[in-house]
């Protein structure tokens, strides 16, 4: 049932959309606005790359980075805190590093901000169902913020869903659907989303684009965020699957720099737990499958997106792989000391070390690090 109590949106006062149109991320071709979720760009498709589109808006930022959205839903996600933390600093040889605490979002990871706009998004075009590829966090955000908008929400899961994953989706009311790998999952999505009155809110494109455009705009209240609490990164360190949460950070920097709020764009470095990226910016094809094992649950997958390659290059920032022993190890020194990280997000800490050794930042970087849940979220974590 709908509650007037949860969101600023509600069934009978739809959101006003403020996008013009799309815009392509690589060659900035203009398409109209009348796509609910364009499928990247023809042009850069015709030369052998798949390029997403993003929101092109009539209006330029200011003080604050654009979003689609008059009125957004919102379960309170966001203005997560960020402090600073004087002993990881030093530890990692670096002048200041801020912890960006996502587990505080509503259901425990930054996905709440994507699920926030998608929702939205769905309650605009008068969906009934929302729909996505996920295994992890962002299934148990858009199940949650589905069931409080009203809206039905189908989960394309891998096999074997973690138990713990699969009651809480229960409970949220989600319909859960199996597949053996990533072309089952998103050959569901795909054809579920071609049907009227479904939104699908991650990718279900091969080679992969990443999750709608729209929805990882939310990402970008993060560079505003900092902004507004006097943070300054001249460094973003992110655990990385597709890139949604990275480009989304890299482009409300960007929209930032742009209105002149900031003097120079802090670097993005992706961190993932096997090479993909790191593989790609070396010269390898953007859209080959780069498989490998990783314990490492909310970064898996074999994909490289456009979205994290220009993050990296175009912040100047790149890709870091930590493999999992170095990541179980920066989630026991961080649990030490206090800091609840899920393995991903103690893999993105452990770059910073990596980064420093390898002299790629330098000992006066200012380094914004990416929590984006706790360790209770990772399946191996023993609870
Ligand atoms: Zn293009």
């Amino acid at each position: 049932m709908m509650s007037a109590v949860l969101g600023h949106a509600d069934l009978h006062s739809r959101p006003v959309r403020l996008i013009a149109g799309w815009r392509c991320l690589r060659c900035n071709t203009a398409y109209e606005a009348h796509r609910t979720n364009p499928i990247g760009c023809v042009s850069c498709l015709a030369q052998g790359i798949h390029a997403s589109l993003r929101a092109d808006y009539s209006a330029t930022p200011s003080m604050r980075v654009l979003q689609a959205y008059d009125r957004p839903f919102s379960l309170g996600e966001g203005n997560t805190p960020c402090t600073p933390s004087p002993s990881l600093a030093r530890t990692t040889d670096v002048v200041q590093l801020w912890i960006k605490d996502e587990s505080c979002n509503p259901t425990g990871s930054h996905k709440d901000r994507m699920s926030a706009i998608g929702i939205t998004q769905a309650l605009e075009m008068g969906a009934h169902t929302v729909v996505l590829a996920s295994s992890g966090n962002a299934a148990l955000s858009a199940a949650r913020y589905a069931q409080a908008a009203g809206l039905r929400c189908e989960v394309a899961a891998y096999d074997g869903l973690p138990r713990a994953y699969a009651k809480l989706l229960d409970e949220y009311g989600a319909v859960c659907h199996s597949f053996a790998d990533n072309e089952g999952r998103w050959a569901f999505v795909r054809e579920r989303a071609q049907q009227l009155g479904y939104l699908a809110l991650t990718n279900y494109s091969l080679p992969a684009l990443g999750s709608a455009p729209l929805a990882i705009e939310g990402y970008k209240l993060i560079a505003q965020e900092c902004i507004d609490n006097a943070v300054s990164p001249t460094d973003v360190v992110v655990p990385t699957a597709r890139g949604d949460l990275a480009w989304g950070i890299f482009a409300g920097f960007r929209e930032l720099l742009h209105a002149g709020r900031i003097a120079v764009l802090p670097r993005i470095w992706i961190v993932e737990p096997f090479a993909r990226l790191s593989k790609v910016l070396a010269g390898a094809e953007l859209h080959a499958t780069y498989s490998g094992q990783t314990a490492q649950f909310s970064t898996a997958g074999a994909t490289v997106t456009y979205l994290q390659y220009q993050a990296a290059t175009a912040s100047l920032g790149g890709a870091v792989v930590v493999n999992d022993a170095a990541a179980h190890s920066a989630r026991d020194e961080l649990l030490a000391l206090g800091i609840s990280a899920e393995l991903c997000a103690a893999a993105a800490y452990s770059a910073i070390t990596t980064l420093r050794k390898e002299e790629r930042i330098s000992a006066s970087s200012r380094v914004l690090w990416l929590l984006t849940a706790n360790a209770s979220r990772d399946p191996s974590f023993p609870t």
